[in-house]
Parts: C-alpha cells; structure tokens; sequence
C-alpha cells in the first residue's frame, strides 16, 4: 500500500538520517518496521517564522517495495534515414524539438552559430579577462544557448503551455539531479549544465540526428510563402522542408533579417532595470531570522520582491543566491549583466535582477520610426550607454544602492562578484527616468518589505536588459509563421518562453507542430 502525506520537520528534527520513516509512522500511526520506503515527492522551507520547518510530500511504502525506476519512458527511435526537419539555434526550445522529432520518428537538422561547450568556455574567458565579446559565442550563443551557463533555476509561471515534469525528468535522464524533480524551488547549477547539455547532444547525435556547432544562419531562401533554402555564414545554402526557428532573443541579426525580409513581427513589452547585488549574509540574516551564519541545512536565502510604482511593475528577476555577476553581452560595444549559480550556491554574494516593465506601446514615443523593432532599438541604445558608462569594456557602470536611491555618485563601491570590474556611474542620473525613478521607488518599497535590504552594502549593476524578448514572431493555430507555411518560431526569441523550462516546453510544442503531430 501506498500512502501520501505531508510531514513538518524542524531543523533539529532534519539532522536525523531515519526522520522520515520515523515522523511517517507517527503520523500514520503504524509500526516503523512496517514502512519499506518514503519517497520525497515535493520539499520546500518554510522560513516565515523564526522556527524554520521544512515541508515534505511524502509517498510512504507499507510492505510494498520503493519503485526504483521514474514512470516516464523517452522513445528515441534511429532516425538517420528519415524525413529532416531543420532547427535553427541549440538553446533549450532547440534541444528539447531535436529530442521529440528523434521521438516522433523526424530527423532533426540543428544549425547553431556557437561553439560546443567546452571550446565555449574559453570565449567565456575572454570576456571576463579580455573584455573581447566573440558575436557568436558568448552567454547567450553557444551549445545549449543562454541556459547552458544560466542559473539553472528550473521553475516556471507557464504550466499551462505543456508537461514540465515531462521536461525535468527528460534532464534528468541526461544527467541532471534527480532532486530537482522533489524541489519547490528546483535548482541544476551552471557547473552541472554543461554535461546535460552534452548528454542531450549525444542523444541526439546517437540516435541519427544532426548538430552542427559554428553555423549561424544568415538568410532565408523564400518561394511561394515557404523556405526553400537556408543561408549559412560559410554562402553553402541548404535546401528545406520544414524550418524551426529558436534562435533566442539575442539574435539581433535574425529580427532585422526577418524585418528586412517583411516578414511580420511585433514589438512585445518587456523589461529592463540593472542588477543589484549583497551581501549573501544580509539576504541570509532577513530571510532566515537569524544574526550570525545561517544554518547548514539550510540553503542560501533568495527573494522575490514585486511594487507597482506609477502604473507599472517593478520586481526582481532571476534571483541568484549564492551567485555571482555575468557579462551576458553578445557584442562589442554594450554592457549586458545577468546572474548565474552554482549548484551549490556558495558564493559570498546574493544578486537579483530588478527591472521595470516596459510597455512598448506606451513608453517609447521617440522609437515609433522603428515599427515593430522599437524596443528593441531602446534596449540597445540603453546597453551602449552602460558600456560608455562603464569606461568602453566589460567593466559595468555601478553605484551603492543608497547613493542611487538618493542621487549621489558613489566614492567607492563595494566588492563585487562581477569578474570584468565595476566603474562608479551616476546611475541615477543616466538611466532613462522612465527606468530610474521607478527603481529609486521600487527599491524603496522593497526596503521596508525586506528590513535591511535597502543598504550601502549593496551595489546597483547596469544594465539588466535581456530579460524576455522585445520582439515577437507571430504564428498560427498551429505554430506556423502567417506569412511563410513552414517556418515554426520557437522559444524565447519567438516570445513564446521565458526561461529554460518554458523554452524547453515550446520547443516540443513546435517539434509536435513542424511534423504534423499537434
Ligand atoms: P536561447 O537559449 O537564447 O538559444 C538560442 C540559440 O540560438 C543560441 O544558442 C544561439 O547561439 C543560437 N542562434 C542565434 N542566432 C543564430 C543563427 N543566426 N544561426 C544559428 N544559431 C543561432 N532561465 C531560467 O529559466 N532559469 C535561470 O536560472 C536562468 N538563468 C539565466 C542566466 C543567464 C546568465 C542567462 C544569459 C540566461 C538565464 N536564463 C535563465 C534564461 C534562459 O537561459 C533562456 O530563457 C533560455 O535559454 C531561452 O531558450 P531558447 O532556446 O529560446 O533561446
């Protein structure tokens, strides 16, 4: 027999190995020795009372054996004679339509204008060192897209769009932890993503698909409303049948490609702000009710913070606890910062995203003349601004967080995760008022929902501009682009994700889609 449950656990109570089993007999009021096996279905901390307890699902075994194996199967079939389907770009929504076309018996073609993983690392290197952005391998570009060296946070708002235990179990077979099936708040790490990605690379490979690493498509071949050819950088055309498209939101070249092309797209609110980084310690001591060190068991503190200022929305964005500052920009001459993680979320420094929503039909009058590319063209312009402000390189314009609540230009920072190096900015006054004033309240707000964030401790980072795609490529019912029968936008870039899962999610949408099987 199986029985689930909900069990509170204190800290105290979590250091016993057997607690479990034995919290389970108690509340089922059965013998101990009865219970074959307690798996973990869901685990999350509830931090809102100085008494930290830890919430469990439970599925308790009674004289029943543990299943050992996940209820979920992936049908990969050899597929190297079959019909091709062509995937533009190796991010999340790319791999996960390579894996379901292998399953719906197609075979995927992927073109990726990056590297693979490792040889990407050394492009990472040399941002970081350098200051050089290589425009095809960088954060965002490169085997696995933006989520390879991402935070790995697994969670998502999209749970209507398709089966997210499908997509975490599918990680899982690849290699990732199988904790991130139980957490609330699940968690890969960007020094564990790499080898998922690979994994799922060789899936693909294994099992008769394609993937070619330093092969940015360039143009389109276009007859009769649908894709003949595709264009590499190499001038080899390619010829096709069915084109997906998941080439991110940083694909710039692709969005004037296709708007050069007239073919439809649109502009799409989004949001922009900077990135704001403390201590890991203040976010631990107000998260956790504590002083000094927080417990052992207990993971880095993280928030979520959210304040409508003046009609729009102000709120953190991709929370790294444990974390450190990137240079996510995908070319020379703009500042770009996003946040990553490791697995175990043990770095001194705890940052966040806070952005502003930005409604593009509302807040752009000066962008109008660029049709459906203007926020686009204001996110960019913004980006060039903190590279001039930062001292043309990688170095990011910063302030203290109270001097730029306060209007003042920082004397000096504080320490910093961010490798490339901080410049002291007026930020303030830089960022469009648009921008900055809603910050200056936002943080404000948050200062008194969070006691002792608002601090000179914590630096303000610029700019945090990439947070979802200010371009949208509009489909069908049934995926396909209006205009052009057999192209599928896809993933983030299409603005049909935001993040790893939802892009993942999109990507098998559009496989089901592109081979007919919707
Ligand atoms: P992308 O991942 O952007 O992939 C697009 C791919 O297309 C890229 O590999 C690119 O090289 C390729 N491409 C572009 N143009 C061309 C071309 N012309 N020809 C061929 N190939 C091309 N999300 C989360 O959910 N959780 C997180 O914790 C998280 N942390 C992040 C941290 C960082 C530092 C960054 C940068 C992003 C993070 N994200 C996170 C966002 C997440 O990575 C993206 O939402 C996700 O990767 C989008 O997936 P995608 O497949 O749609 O596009």
């Amino acid at each position: 027999m199986v029985k689930e449950i909900q069990l509170r656990i204190t800290l105290k109570e979590e250091e016993r190995s057997d607690i479990l089993i034995l919290k389970s007999a108690r509340v089922l009021d059965i013998d101990r020795q009865d219970i074959t096996g307690v798996k973990v279905l869901r685990k999350s901390i509830d931090a809102r009372k100085p008494k930290i307890i830890l919430n469990y699902k439970v599925a308790v075994y009674i004289r029943e054996a543990l299943p050992k194996t996940s209820d979920y199967k992936f049908d990969y079939k050899d597929v190297s004679a079959a019909k091709p389907v062509h995937i533009i770009g190796f991010g999340p929504a790319g791999m996960y339509a390579a894996l379901r076309c292998i399953e719906l018996g197609f075979k995927p073609i992927v073109l990726e204008r990056g590297k693979n993983v490792k040889d990407r690392r050394r492009d990472l290197k040399a941002i970081n060192q350098d200051h050089f952005v290589n425009e095809d391998s960088n954060y965002c570009f490169g085997e696995g897209g933006a989520g390879t060296y991402s935070d790995g946070k697994l969670y998502t708002r999209s749970l209507k769009r398709g089966d997210v235990r499908r997509i975490f179990e599918n990680l899982v077979f690849h290699g990732a932890t199988d904790q991130i099936l139980v957490d609330a708040h699940p968690h890969i790490g960007t020094n564990k993503l790499p080898k998922v990605v690979q994994n799922i690379r060789e899936t693909i490979i294994n099992f008769g698909g394609e993937v070619h690493f330093e092969t940015r498509v360039t143009d389109f071949v276009i007859k009769n409303n649908s894709i003949q050819a595709i264009q590499l950088q190499n001038d080899k055309e390619l010829p096709v049948e069915k084109v997906i498209l998941a080439t991110g939101h940083s694909a710039r070249d692709i969005f004037y490609l296709l708007h050069k092309k007239q073919i439809a797209l649109e502009a799409k609110s989004f949001a922009m702000g900077v990135r704001v980084e403390h201590p890991q310690h203040i976010i631990d001591s107000i998260q956790y009710h504590c002083s000094g060190e927080r417990h052992e068991l207990l993971p880095a503190a993280s928030y979520g913070l959210v304040q409508q200022v003046n009609d729009r929305g102000v709120y953190s964005f991709c929370m790294c606890p444990g974390g450190f500052i990137v240079p996510a920009a995908t070319a020379n001459g703009e500042v770009v910062v996003n946040g990553m993680s490791p697995s175990k979320r043990n770095n001194l420094y705890a940052n966040s995203g806070i952005v502003v929503e930005i409604d593009v039909h509302k807040d752009l009058p000066k962008y109008e003349k660029f049709g459906a590319l203007k926020g686009l063209e204001y996110q960019k312009n913004l980006e060039r601004l903190a590279f001039t402000a930062g001292g043309r390189s990688q170095v990011a314009p910063a302030q203290r967080l109270t001097d730029f609540v306060e209007g003042y230009l920082s004397t000096d920072l504080n320490d910093t995760s961010y490798q490339p190096g901080l410049n002291s900015a007026p930020l303030h006054s830089l960022l469009p008022k648009l921008i900055g004033n809603r910050l200056r309240k936002g943080f404000q707000a948050f200062g008194q929902k969070m006691n002792g964030y608002y601090t000179s401790e914590a630096n303000i980072v610029g700019v945090e501009s990439r947070t979802s795609s200010p371009v949208s490529i509009p489909r069908k019912e049934n995926l396909a682009h209006p205009q052009i029968s057999n192209l599928f936008p896809c993933g983030e870039g299409g603005g049909y994700a935001g993040g790893i899962v939802s892009a993942a999610m999109d990507g098998e949408r559009c496989a089901e889609a592109a081979t007919g099987n919707l």
